[in-house]
């Protein structure tokens, strides 16, 4: 609970891995900063339900956010996560084609990795027999720095440095209300507590949209058309057949059924893609027969009996496909910065993403 009315530095709105990552960037660079979240815990929405996949920045455009936070994520995840003690596994991914039609969209893959500084080795089907003897396939790209990492772990360790650095954590805490006024960032929590701050960002995700229509003085314009695509996972009941990442070709929404591994080693396949109104986490027994459909094109062994529905996950997809942050500049209230469609790479990138917001909050407070 927080008690009196006193003034914040920073606010960021959510403790999903994308705010406290920020707020962790904020603490460190000295500012005061409060996160305030809606559940009894952190990280209970989308940034615990994903694939746990550390991306290398292969698919993104050259120069969108996409990619230079994901590739810059990449690295700086895994050397925190090394230094840090969180599990990961630095495992590598493959992108198969499953003809020669399909091999053409994978050099089509390979020279977009190329632009972002990624280099992706070709593997054919003699040499994937060796290395993966249970895949189906025509050939495939071969990405060395994709892994997994314990996303929760992550979480918890970025709580440890924000409150190292005094930073506060604030739980059962809705932000319902914003307004401007006078340089200052006036909110409410709850529907009826008051409070102010030099900085508020909106990291809540799923909400960031709804949360911004609610912002008085906002440009109702800028805030982008956003599309929920639910993605639910299957989990295999048998060993792993494969010791690497399995990944199909991107599909419009995703980056298509893929075989994964958690960090207790099991494998997971999914998402897949389902445009839905609402939020809603059932996955249902139905899927089983698209799953397999979608498997069996690399690994044939799959049936019905070997899944079991898991849990499920929700994109915020905006038009453009890439982070949109808003601060002053594009909305001209000091103070206010918000993110919209932060999807995946979101996890990959949280590192990064937290310092760029950090150095545009220190302009503003400077
Ligand atoms: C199916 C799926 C698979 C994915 N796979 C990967 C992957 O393999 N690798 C990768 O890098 N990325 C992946 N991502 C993307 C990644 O999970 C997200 O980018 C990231 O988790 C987003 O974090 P967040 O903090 O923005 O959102 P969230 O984790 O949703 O956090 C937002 C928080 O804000 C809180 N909140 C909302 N409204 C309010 C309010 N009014 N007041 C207070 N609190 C509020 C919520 O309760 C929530 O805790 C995937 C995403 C999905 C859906």
């Amino acid at each position: 609970m927080i008690k009196n009315k006193t003034d914040f530095q920073c606010v960021v709105v959510g403790a999903g891995v994308i705010g406290l990552s920020v707020a962790r960037s904020i603490a460190k660079k000295n500012k005061n900063v409060l996160v305030l979240e809606k559940n009894h815990k952190f990280g209970q929405e989308t940034s615990s339900r994903n694939s746990g996949v550390v991306h290398a920045g292969i698919y993104y455009p050259k120069n969108s956010l996409k990619a230079q936070l994901c590739v810059k994520g990449n690295s700086e995840i895994y050397s925190y996560a090394q230094k840090r003690g969180i599990k990961f596994n630095k495992c590598g991914k493959l992108i198969i084609a499953n003809n020669p039609f399909e091999e053409k969209i994978l050099s089509k893959i390979k020279k977009n990795a190329d632009k972002n500084g990624i280099f992706l080795k070709y593997k054919n089907y003699k040499t994937l027999k060796k290395i993966e003897p249970n895949l189906k396939c025509y050939s495939a790209l071969y990405s060395k720095t994709s892994g997994i990492v314990d996303s929760q772990d992550l979480m918890i360790n970025f709580i440890a440095d924000i409150e190292k650095k005094r930073g506060k954590l604030v739980f059962n805490s809705k932000v319902d209300y914003i307004h401007e006024e006078n340089e200052k960032i006036k909110f409410s929590i709850n529907k009826n507590n008051f409070f102010s701050t030099r900085i508020l960002i909106n990291c809540s995700g799923l909400q960031s949209h709804i949360l911004a229509s609610k912002i008085e003085k906002l440009n109702k314009k800028l805030i982008p058309k956003i599309t929920f695509v639910k993605g639910s996972y299957m989990k295999l009941s048998s060993r792993s057949p494969f010791k690497r990442l399995i990944y199909p070709l991107p599909t419009k929404y995703g980056l298509g059924i893929h075989s994964t591994l958690n960090i207790e080693g099991q494998t997971i396949f999914g998402p897949d893609e389902e445009i839905v109104k609402k939020i809603n986490y059932n996955v249902i027994e139905r899927k089983k027969t698209k799953f397999v459909k979608s498997i069996k094109k690399f690994w044939p062994a799959i049936s019905k009996e070997l899944i079991t529905c898991d849990y499920s996950g929700i994109r915020t997809k905006v038009q453009k496909n890439d982070f949109v942050i808003q601060d002053h500049s594009i909305h001209n209230i000091k103070g206010l910065i918000n993110l919209f469609g932060m999807d995946s790479p979101g996890l990959t990138s949280s590192i990064p993403i937290g310092e760029y917001i950090a150095n545009k909050c220190m302009n503003f407070l400077k």
